[in-house]
């Protein structure tokens, strides 16, 4: 149920393996929603160090991103850090014709049955078994099968101008995103995303990223030194962070969103919604069991809630420190390590910082 990322590397994993799924999508076709840009960054897909090869190569599963990553430029309020390396990639999403969803749908065989109405009880009741891959928590905390976290509201544009589409670009500055961020990954030399993204946490009761978004759009056109036109926007409230408690209940399999939203940290998701696509094909093929395949993502997406809730310890003082510690030497030194779990370090490193500052406060 849903063809999108997790819903289609399901389908296309069981094809793989002799099954031939019946698929349903609520649109009319394929990523009919906003465009936008994402990014898989090597250092979230750890122990992986090259996603897009990995779904390839162990998987099955075929993309082409839009470009690789080679720098990424950070600013918090008065410091920046500038880290070069093979970082990852950048993709595009929703209704162009080489989003990642688009690409996908062109590798599974079996016809997509679209404006589908058909509801989860609906399917349960045709079939044998249903992957709810609807890219929400709805059904999830409908089965009361679901912990929500936090959410969090999302203000993104296209842009026009000229970019170097190898750089992403990041601000964590809590004055232009309070316990946010926002930034920028071009779709190409001429086109980019700009997002903002800011926690609905009690601290930020007061704002909306309606108030924030012309000084955030600002700030992108002062370092750009650009005038970047908006050709089209998008805006999501209470977009909810949380996981489900059990991955499969009876004949029924939580993937993608449904399994665990984006990563609570910055935002990803993709990797580990297609991973899930995988993992519950695997399981109703007899090669795994989902539950346990999907073990390393739960405690990824736990580590990750770590580092959201520091982030929310932090003022732009702290964020100035860390940014100037990772500009040169550490900050390569740790998107480029292949031995740690920079997740896992980072919310390890934050902790002493975080109780001397707890310490401070009570
Ligand atoms: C603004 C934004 C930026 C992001 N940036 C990044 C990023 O840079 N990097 C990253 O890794 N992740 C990013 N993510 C997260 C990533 O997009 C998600 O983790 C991923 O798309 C989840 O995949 P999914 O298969 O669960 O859902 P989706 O890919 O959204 O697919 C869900 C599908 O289900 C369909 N559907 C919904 N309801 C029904 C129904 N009742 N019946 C049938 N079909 C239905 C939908 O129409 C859709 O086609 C971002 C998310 C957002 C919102």
């Amino acid at each position: 149920m849903g063809a999108g990322l997790s819903g289609l590397a399901c389908a296309i994993t069981l094809e793989n393996y002799g099954i031939t799924p019946s698929i349903f999508e609520k649109q009319s076709k394929v990523g009919d929603r906003f465009v936008n840009g994402e990014a898989l960054l090597n250092i979230f897909t750890r122990p992986v160090h090259d996603g897009i090869a990995s779904l390839s190569d162990q998987y099955g599963i075929y993309l082409k991103p839009t470009s690789n990553i080679e720098k990424m430029l950070i600013f918090s309020k008065n410091k920046n850090a500038i880290i070069e390396a093979q970082l990852g990639y950048t993709n595009i999403r929703g209704r162009e014709q080489d989003s990642f969803e688009s690409q996908l749908s062109s590798q599974v065989k079996a016809s997509i049955q679209f404006n589908s109405e058909k509801t989860y009880e609906q399917l349960l009741n045709s079939y044998t078994h249903v992957v709810l891959a609807t890219g929400d928590a709805e059904y999830a905390k409908q089965t009361r099968n679901f912990r929500e976290d936090l959410t969090v509201s999302i203000k993104g544009a296209t842009v026009e101008g000229s970019f170097d589409r190898f750089t992403v670009m990041t601000w964590i500055d809590y004055d232009l995103a309070p316990y946010g961020y926002g930034y920028l990954i071009p779709y190409s030399e001429h086109e980019a995303n700009i997002v903002l993204a800011i926690p609905d946490i009690p601290m930020n009761q007061q704002v909306t990223t309606g108030q924030l978004w012309d000084s955030f759009y600002n700030k992108v056109r002062a370092e750009l030194i650009q005038d970047l036109p908006v050709t089209d926007q998008f805006q999501i409230t209470n977009y909810i962070m949380g996981i489900c408690s059990s991955p499969r209940m009876g004949n029924t399999f939580y993937i993608g969103n449904c399994f665990s939203s984006m990563m609570p940290f910055m935002g990803f998701g993709q990797y580990a919604a297609l991973l899930t696509g995988v993992y519950a094909a695997y399981d109703l093929c007899g090669l795994g069991n989902y539950e346990q395949l999907t073990m390393p993502l739960r405690q990824s997406y736990e580590n990750s809630l770590v580092l959201r809730r520091s982030m929310e310890q932090l003022d732009n003082e702290d964020l100035d420190r860390i940014i100037h510690l990772l500009n040169g030497y550490w900050g390569n030194k740790l998107f480029q390590t292949k031995t740690l779990n920079p997740l896992r370090l980072i919310s390890y490193l934050l902790r002493p910082y975080i109780k001397i500052k707890q310490g401070v406060t009570s």
